[in-house]
């Protein structure tokens, strides 16, 4: 722990106290600064941004020809963005607060191909690989239909590719549905924490899947090397891809245009708070880091993780990001949101986010069946645990006295990442869960 004792950084931040004893907590980030100062830290920006942006298009065709279900929205996957006043009202109720804002819900768990949120990222970074495969291999004519990637030349030619990824269940979903399409030999390596049915429908697909006894990182690290010692292997690095963080950029732009449709404002005297679950951190780094390029300061960004999973406020509270993990401070990982079972953050994503993010905070298992079947009975949505984190963000911020949170002008924004290829029966379960 980077030569301080556990006791030691207690009493040097004595928020990791409550974080220790599970409370629900939110720690605000004394790191942010103005977007473009933020902006000028690092090396990512909106060229890389609108690179994928641009490559998605390209691909949207072959999309929308091999998934049907992405064929009504023209191959682009993209998710709605639904106001949801009834779970508003609950949330005040249950929590005898008042929230004047307007209340909305990224739905991510209706993406097309694989019903999370990596469909952005994971989805992404396959496509510019096999893109990358495609050219270096001169298969791609020059009229540029990429309606051809469904050809069997190109299936011929990543047949003798491999892909590797390492995950808790969903980012597998996503690479592994992707990659099989394309006809890669992929392989995902699977934590503790995947559920069955994940590693039951990658396997119907053609998937080869791993099983770890250990946690997520486990699994990263051994998949790493695995694909390391293999030079036809592309490893997906979910600790430090860009690609992913890119996949996953793309949508500040998109909900910047599906806002602006529902004459929605974001400006000086309008924030915007968005609600990000966070497991390794590329997702909501991602999704955050788009937004900051649109909205710059009227966006205020939270990480949204389980209490017996903070890995990221952890990381960013010390700044020791990988080298410290929740298991320092004697947390478990274990956790319901096996989306968000993850003990130690990404570094890459942690030290991008410094100058960008608001904050996290975190949840507990208990509230996130809660709110599961309160957006059920209310809206009639249906999310994954891990999803309901970012619902708890709205009344965080207000009790926190968090800056015109309180505002009838603001708008809460609750990123909703999960959710609709959890088998029926298992969702029954969480819902008698949330019951309880
Ligand atoms: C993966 C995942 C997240 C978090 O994404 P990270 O990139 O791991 O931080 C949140 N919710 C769900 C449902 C996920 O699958």
């Amino acid at each position: 722990m980077n030569n301080l004792t556990q006791s030691e950084w207690l009493s040097k931040l004595p928020l990791l106290q409550e974080v220790m004893e599970k409370k629900e907590v939110l720690w605000k980030n004394p790191l942010i600064e103005p977007t473009t100062a933020g902006l000028a830290k690092t090396s990512l920006s909106q060229e890389d941004v609108t690179d994928a942006r641009q490559r998605l298009e390209r691909f949207a065709p072959y999309l929308a020809k091999v998934f049907p279900d992405t064929a009504v929205n023209d191959g682009i996957i993209e998710s709605t963005l639904t106001p949801i006043p009834k779970m508003k009202n609950v949330l005040e109720r249950d929590f005898d607060i008042n929230i004047p804002g307007q209340l909305l819900l990224k739905q991510d768990n209706a993406l097309p191909i694989s019903g999370s949120i990596k469909a952005r990222g994971g989805i992404y970074e396959v496509l510019k690989h096999a893109e990358t495969l495609a050219m270096k291999h001169q298969l791609l004519t020059d009229t540029y239909d990429y309606r051809q990637f469904a050809e069997s030349k190109f299936q011929q030619l990543f047949a003798k590719h491999k892909i590797a990824v390492g995950s808790t269940g969903n980012l597998g979903l996503s690479i592994g549905i992707m990659s099989a399409q394309l006809g890669f030999n992929v392989t995902v390596h699977m934590s503790a924490d995947a559920k069955q049915w994940k590693k039951d429908l990658l396997r119907s697909k053609g998937v080869h899947v791993v099983e770890y006894k250990d946690d997520y990182s486990k699994a990263v690290e051994e998949g790493r090397r695995q694909a390391d010692a293999d030079p036809s292997c592309h490893f997906i690095d979910d600790e430090n891809s860009t690609d992913l963080f890119m996949g996953y950029a793309v949508a500040g732009e998109r909900v910047a245009a599906q806002l602006k449709e529902q004459h929605i404002v974001v400006d000086q005297d309008h924030p915007l708070f968005v609600y990000l679950p966070c497991g390794v951190g590329g997702g909501p780094g991602g999704v955050a880091f788009g937004l900051k390029l649109v909205f710059g300061d009227h966006v205020h960004c939270l990480f949204a993780e389980p209490t017996h999973s903070p890995c990221m406020m952890i990381g960013m509270m010390t700044g020791l990001h990988d080298k410290i993990s929740v298991a320092d401070f004697s947390l478990d990982n274990k956790t319901v949101a096996d989306g968000l079972a993850v003990g130690t953050a990404s570094a890459f994503v942690g030290k991008t986010m410094e100058p960008f993010l608001a904050g996290c905070y975190t949840v507990k298992d208990r509230t996130l069946f809660k709110l599961l079947k309160e957006l059920a009975d209310s809206e009639n949505i249906w999310l994954e645990p891990s999803a309901l984190a970012g619902m708890a963000g709205p009344v965080q911020v207000i009790m926190s006295n968090i800056p015109s949170a309180d505002s009838s002008k603001a708008t809460h924004l609750v990123w909703a990442t999960g959710g609709n290829m959890v088998p029926e029966e298992e969702m029954q379960s969480y819902y008698q869960q949330g019951e309880n």
